[in-house]
């Protein structure tokens, strides 16, 4: 069996987690600090917390960002839930913005269309959460200006992302946002088993998510609104959660990003072989803006309208013969839960006319060239 996607131990990541095991703290200690200062100075951000996973820093970082019962946080369809499961913990509502047929990224003029109307009608967003969805940035730029125009905050959702650049920018950097988060889930780049991160240049953001995510507790003196009673005191400020990262987590996190540049390298050759050999298929391969560079987390073809095999009979097809394909999203609104909520995915058209063409094929760096050669002879197979 060929998975879509699979995490990558090294002898390193073990021997790592293994002396962690027998020398330091299991969590609470120098670990999670030193993680965090590798991903902020990976991506160039003033400051990284990391959290239990990436829906935990969603969910902190609306908090931080002050989402409220009442206000609104809009996304994309095409994502994974929780990129909107955060605003109803909130007690926020959330509303989509459909997405760009070439980028399947959100599409920023349909969000300027929606942003006018909302301030005719006085419920602009308070966040909006661009995904970058398979590892390619959205044009962040325009969205930003846009939140400067209408006044809202921008929380990137780089769940896919981690390793890809904006121009110069690395995803992440919060050039052109308030704050961003990245997953450490075992299907994504790199990984801590569960885990996440909130990066941010905000001093004031990171320390309320770095408050929230154990309790709402704080043991910086600074901060207390009561004198000191001695070494044990400690004072709850605000209504946390434990939302931690291990030492244990971390300790992998740590050698997991020393391995990311090889990572992103592997990913790159195996979508160029891909770009090449499947180029004269009736189907569309990933459109890659100029001004990005992806992590390449996912490869998605989409099989063409007037081709005689539908995306159900290649899906089957495929997986028929031991590759694991998958697909990357179900729109978020035609999920029974969001349906309920008053959602029609039909409203999302590009969303769902993507959704039901699209297809991820095998991309981790352990693909064997000729397990790759496997999967493209087979989906030429299916045209013949
Ligand atoms: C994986 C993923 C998440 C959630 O990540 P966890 O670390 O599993 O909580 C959120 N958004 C997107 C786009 C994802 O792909």
């Amino acid at each position: 069996m060929i998975p879509y996607a699979r995490h990558e131990i090294s002898p390193s990541d073990v021997s790592a987690v293994v002396s962690l095991l027998k020398e330091s703290s299991l969590t609470q200690g120098s670990m999670v600090p030193l993680f965090e200062n590798k991903i902020s100075s990976r991506v160039g951000s003033k400051h990284a917390v990391a959290v239990s996973s990436a829906t935990a820093a969603l969910h902190l970082a609306c908090i931080a960002l002050d989402l409220k019962k009442g206000d609104y946080l809009w996304t994309s369809p095409n994502s994974f839930v929780a990129s909107a499961n955060c605003a109803l913990y909130c007690g926020a509502n959330v509303d989509f913005v459909d997405i760009n047929p070439r980028t399947y990224n959100i599409c920023v003029n349909a969000l300027e269309e929606k942003l006018v109307i909302a301030n005719k009608l006085g419920n602009l967003p308070k966040i909006i959460v661009p995904v970058h969805f398979a590892g390619q940035s959205c044009d962040v730029e325009r969205i930003f200006e846009l939140s400067r125009y209408f006044g809202f905050k921008v929380l990137e959702d780089a769940s896919h992302a981690i390793g890809g650049l904006r121009g110069d920018y690395p995803i992440g950097s919060c050039k052109y946002s308030d704050a961003a988060v990245f997953s450490f889930h075992p299907a994504k780049i790199i990984t801590t088993g569960e885990g996440g991160m909130v990066t941010t240049n905000c001093d004031v953001t990171a320390e309320r998510i770095r408050m929230l995510r154990s309790h709402g507790i704080t043991r910086n003196p600074h901060l207390f609104e009561n004198s000191v009673a001695g070494d044990w005191y400690y004072e709850q400020l605000d209504l946390g959660f434990n939302y931690r990262l291990t030492d244990l987590q971390a300790t992998l996190g740590n050698s997991q990003a020393d391995s990311l540049d090889l990572i992103l390298k592997r990913r790159q050759d195996i979508v160029n072989r891909y770009n090449i050999a499947l180029s004269s298929l009736p189907i569309e391969l990933p459109y890659l803006d100029g001004r990005n560079l992806s992590a390449n987390h996912l490869y998605v073809i989409t099989v063409k309208a007037e081709s005689k095999v539908n995306r159900r009979q290649l899906f089957d097809h495929l997986r028929g013969l031991g590759i694991f394909v998958n697909v990357h999203y179900i729109p978020i609104p035609a999920q029974p839960f969001y349906r309920r909520l008053g959602f029609e995915v039909k409203d999302f058209p590009e969303a769902l006319n993507y959704y039901e063409n699209a297809i991820s094929l095998p991309l981790f760096p352990s693909l064997l060239e000729s397990e790759q050669a496997f999967v493209i002879d087979s989906i030429a197979k299916a045209f013949q």
